[in-house]
C-alpha cells in the first residue's frame, strides 16, 4: 500500500498507541473526587499544557473537544453572525450563521454600524491544496474593529509556527488525525478575554461547564504527545516533504503529452501538493490508483463520491478544462522516494488510458 492522503487522516504513531494503551489502565472518571480521579485529571491537565504550549495560549484557554467540526461549531456559537472565507471546510460553509464573503476585508471595511455580534473565520492553511493565507492584515482589521477572530488550524498545525497572541488570533481549532492521533479528538482555543463562552454541548461540570460529557482521557493525552512530537519535528518535516514534493514533480515532469497543472500556490505547505490534469476526472484516476493500493485525495477528501468541482478550486479560478481533474497527493513520514516514482509511474499509466 501507498498511503498518500495524510492531509485526509494520519495512521496512529507507534508511540502513541503504546501512550494510549497506557492509559487506558488509569480508568477513573476525572470528576471523581479521590485518588483514582485525580490521576486522570492530572493526565488531561498535562494535555492541556502541551497543546497550550504549542499555539503560545495558556492552559486554561484549552477546551477539549471531538475534533475540529465541533471546534468550529462551537467557535460560531459564540457570536450571532459569522462571516468566513470561500475556502473553509465545510465544517464552517454548511454551519447556517456563516456567511461566505469572498473578500473580509473589504466587507469589514464597509459595515459602518455595531460590530458586537459578528465573528470572522479564516482557516491558515487550506486542507485541499496547502495554501498558506496571509492573514495578518485580516488579523490586525478585526483586532483594530474589535471583531472576534477565529481560525481553522486544523492543516497547519504541525506545518507552520503558530503563536496565538502575537497573531491576535482569539479562537482556533485543530484536530488529532491530521498529526498521528486518533480520529475524534480535538481541540479548541478561546482567548480568556472572551466571556462568557457559550457552550454547544451541554452536562456536567467538565471543561469549565463549556463542554459536557465525560472526557476521553486515552485521547486527549495521545492529542498532547502527539501534538507536542509533530511540533518538534516540524522543521525536518518540512525538508522531507519538501523532497518528495519536488521528486513528485520532477519525475511528472519528465513525461511528455502530459497536460497538467500545479494548483497548490507557491505559499503552501510542503505536505500538500494539488495538480490538476486535463481531459479526465480526478475522482476516476484515483478510484484507478486505488485498485493498485494507492490512496490518494481528490477535491476534498471530505467529500468522496461527490463529482461536484471543489469549491477550493472554484474560488482559485483554476482553468475550467482542469477543474474536475484534481487529485490531491499529501505526505506522511511514512512515505519514500521509491513510493512516489511508483505512483507517478501509475499516474501516467492511468492519464493514458482515460485520454486514448
Ligand atoms: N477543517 C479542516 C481544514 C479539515 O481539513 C478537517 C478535516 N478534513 C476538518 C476541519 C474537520 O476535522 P474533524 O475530522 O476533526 O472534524
Amino acid at each position: 500500500m501507498i498511503y498518500l492522503d495524510n492531509a485526509s487522516t494520519t495512521p496512529v504513531d507507534k508511540n502513541i498507541k503504546e501512550i494510549i494503551n497506557i492509559t487506558l489502565e488509569k480508568f477513573g472518571n476525572p470528576s471523581n473526587n479521590y485518588l483514582l480521579g485525580h490521576e486522570t485529571k492530572k493526565v488531561i491537565e498535562r494535555a492541556r499544557e502541551q497543546v497550550a504550549k504549542a499555539i503560545g495560549a495558556e492552559p486554561e484557554e484549552i477546551y477539549f473537544t471531538s475534533g475540529a467540526s465541533e471546534s468550529n461549531s462551537m467557535a460560531i456559537a459564540q457570536r450571532k453572525n459569522c462571516w468566513a472565507s470561500p475556502y473553509e471546510h465545510h465544517s464552517i460553509l454548511y454551519n447556517p450563521k456563516v456567511e461566505i464573503k469572498n473578500n473580509l476585508e473589504e466587507s469589514i471595511l464597509d459595515i459602518h454600524e455595531n460590530f458586537d455580534d459578528l465573528m470572522i473565520s479564516h482557516m491558515l492553511v487550506n486542507n485541499e491544496t496547502g495554501e498558506i493565507f496571509d492573514i495578518a492584515s485580516l488579523l490586525n482589521l478585526c483586532d483594530k474593529k474589535n471583531i472576534l477572530f477565529h481560525t481553522d488550524a486544523t492543516q497547519a498545525i504541525g506545518k507552520i509556527n503558530i503563536d496565538v497572541k502575537s497573531a491576535k488570533i482569539k479562537m482556533l481549532s485543530l484536530s488529532g488525525h491530521k498529526f498521528n492521533a486518533p480520529k475524534g479528538i480535538g481541540a479548541i482555543f478561546i482567548d480568556k478575554s472572551i466571556t462568557p463562552i457559550t457552550p454547544i454541548i451541554f452536562g456536567g461540570g467538565q471543561e469549565k461547564h463549556l463542554r459536557g460529557g465525560t472526557e476521553n482521557v486515552p485521547y486527549i493525552v495521545a492529542l498532547g504527545e502527539a501534538l507536542e512530537m509533530s511540533i518538534g519535528k516540524m522543521c525536518k518535516s518540512y525538508f522531507y516533504y519538501l523532497k518528495l514534493k519536488q521528486a513528485f514533480i520532477q519525475k511528472l515532469s519528465r513525461y511528455k503529452n502530459i497536460d497538467w497543472r500545479i494548483n497548490s500556490p507557491q505559499k503552501s505547505i510542503s505536505s500538500i501538493l494539488n495538480i490538476s490534469f486535463s481531459g479526465i476526472e480526478g475522482e476516476v484516476l484515483a478510484a484507478m490508483l486505488a485498485d493498485k493500493k494507492i490512496y490518494v485525495g481528490t477535491g476534498s477528501a471530505c467529500d468522496t463520491g461527490n463529482f461536484e468541482p471543489s469549491h477550493v478550486l472554484k474560488a482559485m479560478n483554476v482553468p475550467e478544462k482542469y477543474i474536475n481533474g484534481a487529485i490531491r497527493i499529501s505526505f506522511g513520514p511514512q512515505n519514500t522516494i521509491e513510493e512516489i516514482n511508483k505512483t507517478v509511474e501509475e499516474i501516467v499509466k492511468s492519464y493514458r488510458i482515460l485520454t486514448k
